[in-house]
């Protein structure tokens, strides 16, 4: 059993005042492997006058120093990297390679990134007898969850203090590992006392640092349901706030897009991560005549994947990260099958016995665009499968939910799928499989979010602009 029981704060782990704590349980075998101590809030009050005592030294601190902690930073991760890939693979289930090269590498590169590219967004620029200017925002209060624990953490934490913020984080209580990496390689950087705090905890820790009134900004990452609740309370109090919340992403085939490929790539999304992933395709919207072979490759697709041990190299979908997530999961399995889709492979009956929080993959067809199961986010391996008659009613589909956060386009003409691409209202789209890019902005129209993570706009995000006017010499 790891404890995670002291806070970073000001610069050293300080002992949680407070005995009450979660206990994390390995996702694939259901053992006790870890507990997380909830920070109370005299502790979030401390770690943020430590922000605020370092405030205006970081914020002054020259750019290229401030790249050259976060660079630091980075190094110091990637010495952890071997246990970090174990600690997040044991505490979210996502198959080992995976969780080695997306969750621990790709982030280790952002923080890189972040480095290289912070001079370039905090330049100044001139606009007629004004210049402008990029400051940093102040005390940012980041709450990150656990499907992806370390690149959550990095988009606000590289970004904010490469941007000359000072922070108070507080991660998800279920993967604490991640946090606890970060503050360990902050101190061995030499990161100034006070600039990166982190405070562990539950929901009520992550209220107590949102509402805290010396807090200048929250910037969240989680569901669209606590996103709202945050922005109402920072509303009253005029804070700012960055939201990264849910989604319910569409795939688009036209109807050149060769089906095989589709398939293979929406089943890729949709499941990476046992679908707890906030951008995961989750519907694919197919042409009506061509549902048929859709349905037959769906099947195929996902039946021939490896569910297991996300420790054994050939695991395609490990396990949901906890027992209540998998039940959530089955309650939404199980009220689409009472609504009588055609349920393509999956299902309830498709459960096995076995320990860990395991979800057999799911595939609903010919589901109406209003259903819940094509509505409403679900974080677990189901897709949704809807139908269009033509590109107006595919395009109709895809933006027809309260959600706008990613999307994709499928066509033998790269032109014709990015023509669709700008008809989607969400903020990141992909045409024809094209990988994700780490310093392109991320965030969400609507329901999914408010604001950008992600290379130089995200570094913008925690800036405020100010305009200096110079004096102009009178006209002749
Ligand atoms: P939650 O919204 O429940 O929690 C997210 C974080 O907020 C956690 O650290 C949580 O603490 C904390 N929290 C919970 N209640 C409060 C509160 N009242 N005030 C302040 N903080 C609070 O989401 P999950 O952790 O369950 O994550 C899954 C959700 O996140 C999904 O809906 C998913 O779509 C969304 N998400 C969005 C992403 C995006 O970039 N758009 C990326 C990843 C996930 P604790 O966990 O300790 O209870």
């Amino acid at each position: 059993m790891v404890d995670y029981n002291r806070h970073l704060i000001n610069g050293k782990w300080c002992l949680a005042k407070s005995s009450t704590h979660t206990v994390i349980h390995d996702s694939a075998t259901e053992q006790s492997i870890a507990s997380t101590s909830h920070g109370d809030p005299s502790e979030i009050d401390a770690a943020v006058n430590a922000a605020r005592a370092a405030f205006l030294a970081w914020s002054s601190t020259p750019i290229a120093k401030r790249a050259d902690y976060i660079k630091a930073i980075a190094d110091n991760l990637e010495k952890r990297l071997s246990g970090l890939t174990d600690s997040i693979t044991a505490e979210v289930g996502m198959p080992i390679k995976l969780t080695r090269k997306i969750q621990v590498q790709a982030p280790i590169a952002a923080w890189r990134a972040t480095a290289d590219l912070v001079s370039e967004a905090l330049a100044e620029r001139t606009v007629n007898h004004s210049c402008i200017t990029r400051v940093a925002v102040g005390v940012i209060g980041a709450i990150t969850p656990w499907n992806y624990p370390l690149h959550q953490i990095t988009g606000k934490v590289a970004a904010a203090l490469a941007a000359g913020c000072v922070v108070v984080l507080k991660p998800s209580e279920l993967a604490p590992s991640a946090a606890q990496a970060l503050g360990d390689a902050a101190i061995e950087a030499g990161l100034p006392p006070g600039v990166l705090n982190i405070v562990f905890g539950n929901g009520a820790t992550g209220q107590a640092l949102t509402d805290h009134p010396d807090v200048d900004m929250v910037s969240f990452t989680g569901s669209t349901a606590v996103g709202r609740l945050i922005a109402a309370n920072a509303g009253r109090a005029l804070k700012r706030v960055a939201l990264e919340l849910g989604g319910k992403s569409a795939a688009i085939a036209l109807h050149d897009a060769d089906p095989a490929t589709v398939v293979r790539s929406t089943v890729a999304s949709c499941l990476l991560n046992s679908g707890q992933t906030c951008s995961a395709i989750t519907r694919l919207i197919v042409p009506r005549d061509q549902y048929d072979a859709y349905r037959s490759l769906l099947k195929n697709a996902v039946e021939q994947l490896v569910v297991g041990d996300p420790r054994e190299p050939s695991t395609r979908v490990g396990p949901l990260v906890s027992a209540e997530q998998k039940k959530r999961v089955l309650a939404s399995i199980t009220a689409a099958q009472r609504q009588g889709h055609d349920l393509i492979t999956g299902g309830v009956d498709a459960q096995h016995s076995r320990e860990g929080y395991f979800v057999t993959p799911t595939v609903f067809g010919l589901v109406p665009g209003s259903a819940s199961i094509a509505q409403e986010e679900i974080f677990g391996p189901v897709l949704t499968v809807l139908t269009y008659l033509d590109e107006d009613e595919a395009v109709a589909l895809a933006n027809g939910t309260p959600y706008g956060l990613a999307g994709a386009v499928w066509s033998a003409s790269a032109a014709n799928a990015e023509a669709i691409a700008r008809r989607l209202r969400a903020g990141q789209i992909d045409v024809n499989g094209a990988p994700f890019n780490q310093i392109a902005p991320f965030g969400g129209f609507s329901a999914s979010g408010i604001g950008r993570e992600g290379g130089e706009y995200g570094i913008e995000e925690f800036t405020e602009i100010r305009s200096i006017q110079m004096p102009v010499a009178p006209q002749p």
